[in-house]
């Protein structure tokens, strides 16, 4: 299998994804979108398309990987298996399974109810399922404290899933 546009082999030893594990301890919680700069000022990427989407775009990718997507319309989409590693949070992908939610992540796309729903579902089972307490589902904002330089400023790097995920909703739900 070749990637046509860059004649680069699609072997399995160039993805860093795959390696199994036996314990899982956190959960980190993305948004497909994030922020980026151009022109001194900071701009979200586009989270447009649904979990079919951008599952394939996470199994293609020959350095990402993921191990859920859940769109708006609640749609579930599963890539990595739990049990092996996902490159999805630098320095924190060995011990955690990463979800990826589509939105732009910039603290005003909004994250429906059927998405919460369904990703609420996911979270009870996994928590259940690997023996974790829900104080360790966590925002990839939270664990990687990277900046870049914008404008002037200095912007943080990770701001997913961002302010308009809510949190205490989510937690709660989880019981
Ligand atoms: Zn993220």
């Amino acid at each position: 299998m070749f990637c046509l546009l860059c004649l680069v082999p699609l072997v399995s030893n160039a993805k860093t994804s795959g390696k199994t594990r036996a314990e899982v301890k956190r959960v980190i919680i993305h948004s497909i979108g994030g922020p980026y700069c151009k022109n001194g000022s900071v701009f979200y990427s586009s989270s447009a398309g649904n979990a079919k989407r951008w599952i394939e775009f996470f199994n293609r990718h020959r350095v990402l990987g993921i191990h859920y997507v859940i769109d708006k319309a609640g749609r579930v989409e599963a890539g990595v298996p739990e049990n092996q590693i996902a490159n999805h949070a630098k320095g924190h992908n060995a011990d955690s399974i990463g979800i990826e939610l589509v939105n732009r992540g910039d603290g005003k796309d909004p994250y429906p109810d059927k998405q919460l729903g369904m990703l609420v579902a996911a979270l009870r089972s996994i928590i259940r399922r690997w023996g974790i307490d829900k104080s360790a589902i966590v925002a990839h904002s939270a664990v990687d404290k990277r900046t870049f330089h914008c404008g002037g400023r200095e912007i943080k790097t990770k701001h997913d899933p961002g302010p308009a995920f809510p949190w205490d909703r989510v937690l709660n739900a989880i019981r």
